[in-house]
């Protein structure tokens, strides 16, 4: 089994949800009191949402390298960057440290396309949203196109996020308003929607039945892969 390096802590809600699909895959495959290799390296969740508030996404880059080296000296072999958002500054975290990454949209992007979705609804942060870096990998690494929400219902899933499932909060009027979005997405065309921010799932079930389109989670599909490559690839 190879040692995965975890940047966390974005928000540690989700974070433990990766470390529970972890190591719970990890003993589904291999039986026994088998456990998952890895090391955490959770920041301090406040320090990074100004960065990215404050459009300092080279240092929050650089910051989050910064911990992948020390997960490297520490004896990772590869790196998973545990939220969607923090992709944004993917190549700045791997530069900082050089370890491969797992990255989010490659787990994300070959499910959809295994399922033989092409269009799928994103929901995610406003910078996952609004800014080009999921949408355009998804796009060219995986032949799949996405569509955000209008811009009163991203700021309503932005604050969601944010304010309460960062926080540990789950309201049902929070996943009535995801029930309204998704089932507005699907009226719009989105053969699928990507739960593409690692905290949705605490909200909304997305095996639950009756969703309008299928959906598709971030978290599990990105802890899903970090099992098959810890135990699968040379
Ligand atoms: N965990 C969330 C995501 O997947 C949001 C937290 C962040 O801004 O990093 O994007």
């Amino acid at each position: 089994m190879k040692t995965l390096g975890i940047l966390g802590g974005m928000s540690w809600e989700s974070t433990l949800v990766y470390y529970r699909l972890i190591n719970q895959g990890v003993a589904a495959r291999l039986g026994g009191l088998h456990s998952a290799k890895l090391l955490l390296h959770s920041v301090d969740f406040a320090e990074v949402a100004a960065l990215q508030r404050d459009g300092r996404w080279a240092e929050a880059g650089a910051l989050l390298g910064h911990a992948g080296a020390g997960l490297r000296a520490a004896g990772a072999e590869g790196l998973l960057i545990a939220t969607n958002t923090m992709h944004k500054v993917a190549e700045g975290v791997t530069r900082g440290n050089g370890l491969p990454l797992l990255h989010i949209g490659d787990a994300t992007g070959a499910a959809l396309k295994v399922a033989g979705h092409r269009r799928a609804g994103l929901l995610g942060t406003r910078f996952t949203m609004e800014d080009a870096f999921l949408a355009d990998h998804l796009r060219l690494h995986h032949g799949i196109d996405t569509t955000a929400p209008a811009a009163a219902d991203r700021a309503e899933v932005h604050r969601i996020i944010f304010d309460e499932l960062c926080r540990g909060v789950v309201a049902p009027s929070s996943r009535a308003a995801f029930g309204r979005i998704i089932a507005s997405l699907a009226a719009a065309g989105c053969d699928s929607v990507i739960l593409g921010c690692t905290e949705i799932s605490l909200l909304i079930n997305p095996q639950a039945p009756g969703w309008p389109v299928p959906l598709f989670d971030s978290t599990a599909l990105h802890a899903a892969a970090a099992v098959h490559w810890m135990l699968e690839t040379p």
